[in-house]
């Protein structure tokens, strides 16, 4: 399990993003609500979504070989 956070601040395509506690572009803890434990940035989606449906996974933590894009837009 890795923690997920989701950012309170909007990038500049609009979106929040969801980083791994790890990443190297985690917000300030501030500018961040904590989501929770997850197996993956998937999970940790499917959850900032119900928060926030601008959520987004972060490209430099999260994994982009899945469409997740296309899974966020088939969700909305
Ligand atoms: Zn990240």
């Amino acid at each position: 399990m890795k923690f997920f956070y989701l950012s309170t601040i909007s990038d500049e395509n609009g979106n929040f993003q969801i980083h791994e506690k790890e990443c190297p572009n985690l917000p300030d803890a501030l500018d961040r609500d904590y989501l929770g434990p997850f197996n993956n940035g998937k999970e940790a989606l499917r959850r900032a979504l119900s928060l926030n449906e601008n959520a987004s996974l972060c490209d430099t933590c999260c994994e982009k070989k899945s469409k997740l894009s296309l899974i966020k837009l088939k969700e909305l």
